[in-house]
């Protein structure tokens, strides 16, 4: 967690928020507002709590991530429903029950109906 990176949480009605600071080499501090410093966002979260274990990383939210984010359909996923959506219709296309020969429409498959002697290899 980068220093000057805020985390907020909202317990019993009130919102706190700590600022991640700069502590020993290589460490992170969770300061409060109004100076009190923790090592960890569990102790940060507990001391909110009076007392009461806390796991920081539930507690805490990273400023402006408070709101859920509107659920957004992956790209990923669009596409599998564009392939199921392309199957469907693969399937909806008619075939000849004769030499199984897929059409476009009804019209091309009465047409090789029609004209089964010429076209249909199975007739
Ligand atoms: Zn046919």
């Amino acid at each position: 967690m980068a220093p000057g990176t805020r985390l907020v949480a909202r317990y019993k009605g009130a919102d706190y928020e700590v600022e991640v600071v700069a502590g020993e080499p290589g460490k992170t501090r969770y300061r409060f507002a109004d100076g009190q410093e923790f090592k960890s966002p569990s102790a940060a979260g507990s001391a909110v709590m009076g007392g009461i274990a806390c796991n920081g990383w539930r507690f805490w939210s990273l400023e402006g991530e408070t709101a859920a984010p509107a659920a957004k359909p992956s790209p990923k996923r669009a596409q599998a429903a564009a392939q199921t959506a392309q199957a469907a219709a693969g399937k909806a296309r008619p075939r000849c029950p004769r030499c199984g020969k897929q059409f476009v429409g009804v019209r091309q498959l009465a047409h090789h109906e029609a004209n089964a002697d010429r076209l249909c290899i199975a007739a």
